[in-house]
């Protein structure tokens, strides 16, 4: 073949080339992470059988998650059905068995953000909506806006014809007796406030097992999704919201740094910005995802007495999973299918 010729083809395939370059700049990876909440979550506080249905069900959302993005699905679509396993587990505090508020019912909040485009949609105060995470996501794809809250939230949901339940599908016997062994102790600590509101910041009850789910991940396509769902915090009052659905606090995703979804007690993470500050460490400051999130949850966040943790996957495929309570309900699955479920510091 001539020079001439060799140039020819050269430049008759240089479009060709040139489109599919951002396609090989991606790693074709798949990656998963899922949290069930953090808090004084202890071995010696755990039966064996106890702990066993926490380490299936968590298994099983993993397992879910991953065979979404396998199958070529979307970020979006893994966490969504990971998270809705979560939800409907009574384990956790999301969706069913969501913790209570001081009038014993539940009010839930959650979020999903899209890392390719930046959009978002969260939900809050919701009491009648089966599947939160479901609604955050209508909010993101079908509407012009990002948050929506109570009965508007609600009104959206039955038109976008999402299952509604009665509230008391989330009560279970165990948020109703943590709910009252909390009055309890604050009746005894402060007879005469039971009416007046939570002090500003009152410390998250010891006694707890939070159990905010939430999922990050990273699909073939190099996209990468996260999304949160909450109960909130038991015997909150009077329209409190956390954390999880205000995008960059408990939850927030871009392609170009990471993708977090966050749990503890929301009002430090909201005030520190928990989410956002991980990828602005990655962006401003240059930091890993390891460093950028140790920073933030084992520094910062102490530093203010933030308890809690946070999950955090990057394009790379890096994920990580840094806490400083007792313990976080969490697991990971990577491009080749190893994974791995822990609840306490390093199991
Ligand atoms: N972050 C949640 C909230 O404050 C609670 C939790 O993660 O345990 O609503």
């Amino acid at each position: 073949m001539g020079l001439l010729m060799q140039k020819l083809i050269l430049f008759l395939a240089l479009p060709v080339l040139l489109a599919v370059t951002p396609a090989l700049a991606q790693t074709g990876k798949i990656a998963l992470a899922i949290h069930g909440g953090a808090g004084m979550i202890l071995k010696e506080n755990m039966s064996p059988a106890l702990e066993k249905q926490y380490r299936d069900k968590l298994s099983e959302a993993l397992q879910a998650g991953y065979k979404v993005l396998k199958a070529g699905g979307t970020s979006l679509d893994a966490i969504s059905a990971v998270i809705v396993i979560l939800e409907e587990s009574p384990l956790f505090n999301a969706g069913k068995g969501a913790v209570l508020t001081n009038e014993g019912r539940a009010e839930l909040d959650a979020a999903i953000m899209d890392g390719k485009t930046g959009l978002a949609g969260a939900v809050a105060g919701l009491t009648t909506v089966k599947n939160p995470i479901l609604l955050a996501r209508q909010v993101m794809e079908h509407s012009p806006h990002v948050m929506m809250i109570g009965g508007g939230a609600e009104k959206f949901a039955r038109e976008r014809g999402l299952e509604m339940v009665d509230n008391a599908y989330f009560r279970t016997d165990t948020r109703e007796q943590q709910l009252k062994k909390i009055q309890e102790k604050e009746k005894k600590a402060a007879p005469d406030s039971q009416d007046k509101g939570a002090a500003p910041l009152a410390p998250r009850p010891d006694d707890d097992k939070f159990g905010t789910v939430g999922a990050v991940a990273l699909d073939q396509f190099g996209n990468l999704a996260a999304g949160t769902s909450t109960g909130g915090m038991t015997n909150k009052r009077y329209g409190r919201v956390g954390d999880v659905p205000i995008i960059g606090a408990g939850t927030y995703a871009r392609n170009e740094t990471c993708a977090v979804s966050c749990t503890g007690h929301g009002e430090f993470f909201i005030r520190q910005v928990v989410a956002y500050d991980v990828a602005a460490l990655m962006a401003y400051k240059g930091l890993s995802l390891q460093a950028a999130t140790e920073e933030v949850v084992n520094q910062k966040l102490k530093q203010i007495g933030g308890e809690g943790g946070l999950i955090a996957i990057d394009q790379q495929g890096n994920i990580a999973m840094p806490f400083n309570s007792a313990g976080m309900y969490r697991g990971y699955i990577r491009d080749d299918g190893s994974w791995k479920v822990m609840i306490y510091g390093n199991e």
